[in-house]
């Protein structure tokens, strides 16, 4: 075996014997916080691979997304299709006109089914799609959301995407990935493209 074959052995060999410290470690079971957050592409979509996992998986998957207003997702059609529950922010929600009583009003009122979604024993595992607006923009006050999520069933699961997710949540979550945007095809110019990115 050459010099460099050696080392590389000698460096896979350490580094499984840490991962596997790392699996034996990890003993606690639990529902897992999870947000996803940052300026890059793929927000959405890992929260929805997420669900799709879940319900690969036989869970029981809820959807509340606090954007997408009416405008039709491809996820939305296939997830409903499988028995997932879905709720989308319902009319009066206008990020354009920048009406707060109407904003508000749409967004407490999703908020109130996620509220029961994150009560109710029978769901494994809950997206909340764009949540981190909802605080930002003062919709729905920090406090309801985090005694929400801190006081759901044990085992339920919550993915929570969006941008800059406030410190409170990234702090209550198990895990925080943040989602680099290095490029993005429509700053050159081309076109969202359904399918792919709704
Ligand atoms: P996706 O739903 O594709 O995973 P996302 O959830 O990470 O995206 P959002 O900020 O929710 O990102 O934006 C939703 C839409 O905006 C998608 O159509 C996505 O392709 C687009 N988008 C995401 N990131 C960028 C970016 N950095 N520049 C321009 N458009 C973006
Ligand atoms: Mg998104």
């Amino acid at each position: 075996m050459s010099d460099k074959e050696t080392r590389h052995k000698e460096r896979q060999e350490k580094l499984k014997q840490a991962v596997d410290t790392k699996i034996a470690n990890a003993q606690t079971v639990k529902g897992l916080m999870i947000v996803i957050t940052g300026n890059g592409k793929g927000k959405s979509t890992s929260g929805f691979g997420t669900v799709a996992r879940g319900v690969g998986h036989g869970l029981k998957c809820a959807v509340a997304q606090f954007i997408k207003g009416n405008w039709e997702c491809g996820e939305r059609a296939l997830l409903e299709k499988n028995g997932v529950e879905f709720h989308v922010m319902g009319t009066g929600f206008t990020w354009n006109t920048q009406d707060r009583i109407a904003d508000t009003e749409a967004a407490l009122a999703i908020w109130e089914k996620c509220e029961q979604m994150l009560q109710d024993e029978s769901l494994d595992l809950v997206l909340l799609d764009e949540l981190t607006y909802m605080i930002t923009y003062d919709y729905v006050p920090l406090e309801r959301v985090l005694t929400a999520l801190r006081n759901r069933p044990f085992m339920q699961s919550v993915v929570v995407t969006g941008r800059a997710a406030h410190r409170e949540l990234t702090e209550m979550a198990d895990t925080v990935s943040e989602v680099r945007n290095v490029k993005h095809a429509f700053d050159s110019g081309v076109k969202a493209l359904k399918g792919v990115d709704w």
